[in-house]
């Protein structure tokens, strides 16, 4: 159907031309209810009577105009205002709010006009529902593509998915090498026993979402406060069919179909924005990684160091440095060949890693040069550690096609406020100091600056 502006106009023609028919056949009624011909038929009466007709079908128009086209008018205007509303708000600008009493049109009555009013009410209702979907979604997507830090993100995601869900508390967990850890939680106290639940579990293998009901007697363990979950929600983030982990929300009352909707795309944008995360981690553990020992490289190193001193010096904490050199490493690789010295610098790697805390940095500083860093240790306690490692490597065997290969290093240290530097850069050519005065006194051994 087509609503043309010319409704009234034809609506005018119809009803005057009716006035018109009335009037001409008026007269002939008048004879048969018995007026004498000799006033009926005459040009006066008939042209009355054609009058009477077209001054009806004016009052008609008239009438119409006033009831119908006036309450048509106001129904237009409704739409006009509402849609700068929706206007405003698809382009962000902050203004008034569609509610039920600016948005939607009172009526009373149970005609078509009513029908009419009642359909443009639920097309708002649907309009505005859409439109805020659209914004969380847009917001949503802001804040997931402005954090790189798996951490944060998923601290953030959690937080707008409560928001968004009417849910009271939830959990994000991330698959690390087959389990599923806890990486953000909110309103829930017990962190492990979402890690360990076998329907969270059933998820990771099955990757769908599951919806649980609880019975009223069930108490969840929250932290400020013990609440009564009524539903709680597991759904999975899967991207390419690779699970990266899992959303946990629950509720004191039922989740809508709204909420479940929304969040099955909020799912779907943050398996993306996870997907980039995880990738980030991983490109930045290999920038700082040495490929070989896996050990951190000479780059992350000198920041760890620049970072620990620091500290150091903040807190007026000790701080020592070792630096240790395979000695005689190129008979190693000319008899052995460079494999075979790759195998030896990777158990001494492994030697020096097992000998030093947590905390302790351990960094491949050259080709078979070794840095480590050691907070809150001074001289002689740099010293044990250094001992400890040289000593370790110099019983240390690795065996190559029935051979057996030896090495030993030599170790200078440094410490910090032992030694009297300004940065951790002249501690360390402190410690290089030390290690070549090893070396040019018989090697195996370790020297304190
Ligand atoms: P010293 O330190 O006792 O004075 O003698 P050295 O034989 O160890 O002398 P130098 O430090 O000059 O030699 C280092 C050797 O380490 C030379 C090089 O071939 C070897 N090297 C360096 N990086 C690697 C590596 O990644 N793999 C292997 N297999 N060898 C390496
Ligand atoms: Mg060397
Ligand atoms: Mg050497």
């Amino acid at each position: 159907m087509k609503i043309t502006k010319k409704i009234f106009n034809d609506l005018a023609i119809y009803m005057i031309c009716f006035g018109v028919l009335i009037g001409s056949v008026f007269p002939f009624f008048c004879i048969i209810l018995g007026v004498p011909k000799e006033i009926v038929l005459t040009p006066v009466y008939f042209i009355s009577c054609i009058l009477a007709g077209i001054i009806l079908g004016s009052v008609n128009i008239f009438l119409a105009r006033k009831t119908v086209g006036s309450r048509i008018k106001q129904l237009s205007q409704k739409m006009k205002h509402v849609e700068n509303i929706l206007i405003n708000k698809k382009n962000g600008i902050r203004g008034e709010e569609c509610t039920p009493d600016n948005c939607l049109i009172k009526f009373d009555s149970e005609d078509e006009l009513g029908e009419s009013a009642d359909s443009f009410n639920s097309l708002i209702l649907t309009l505005t529902e859409l439109l805020e979907t659209h914004n969380e979604i847009q917001l949503f997507s802001e804040m997931l593509t402005s954090h790189l830090e798996l951490e944060m993100l998923s601290h953030e995601a959690l937080n707008h998915l409560v928001k968004n869900t009417n849910s009271n508390g939830g959990a994000i967990l991330i698959e690390k090498s087959g389990e599923l850890i806890v990486e953000a939680i909110d309103a829930i106290k017990d962190g492990a026993a979402l890690e360990n639940n076998e329907r969270i579990l059933k998820t990771m293998k099955t990757l769908e979402r599951q919806l649980i009901k609880f019975p009223d007697e069930v108490k969840m363990d929250g932290i400020l406060v013990d609440f009564h979950p009524k539903e709680l929600l597991i759904e999975p983030i899967v991207y390419k069919n690779i699970l990266l982990g899992v959303i946990i929300l629950v509720s004191t009352s039922s989740f809508s179909s709204s909420a479940l909707n929304k969040l099955s795309i909020f799912s779907q944008e943050i398996s993306l924005a996870f997907r980039n995360a995880i990738t980030h981690n991983q490109m930045q553990l290999l920038a700082a990684l040495d490929a070989l020992t896996g050990l951190y490289n000479r780059r992350f190193g000198a920041l760890r160091i620049q970072e620990e001193f620091s500290r150091a010096i903040r807190a007026n904490t000790p701080l020592s440095i070792l630096i240790f050199d395979i000695d005689h490493f190129k008979n190693v690789n000319d008899t052995y060949g460079h494999i075979v010295g790759d195998k030896v610098l990777v158990s001494i790697a492994k030697i020096a890693l097992a000998s030093i805390r947590e905390g302790d940095v351990l960094v491949r500083y050259g080709g078979e040069e070794f840095l480590c860093v050691l907070p809150g240790a001074n001289q002689s306690d740099a010293n044990i550690i250094a001992e400890r490692i040289r000593i370790i490597v110099m019983n240390n065997i690795v065996k190559h096609a029935e051979q057996d290969i030896r090495v030993t290093i030599s170790i200078g240290v440094a410490s910090y406020p032992h030694n009297n530097i300004a940065d951790s850069d002249q501690l360390i050519k402190l410690a290089d100091d030390a290690m070549y005065v090893a070396k040019n006194t018989g090697r195996n051994r370790t020297v304190l600056y």
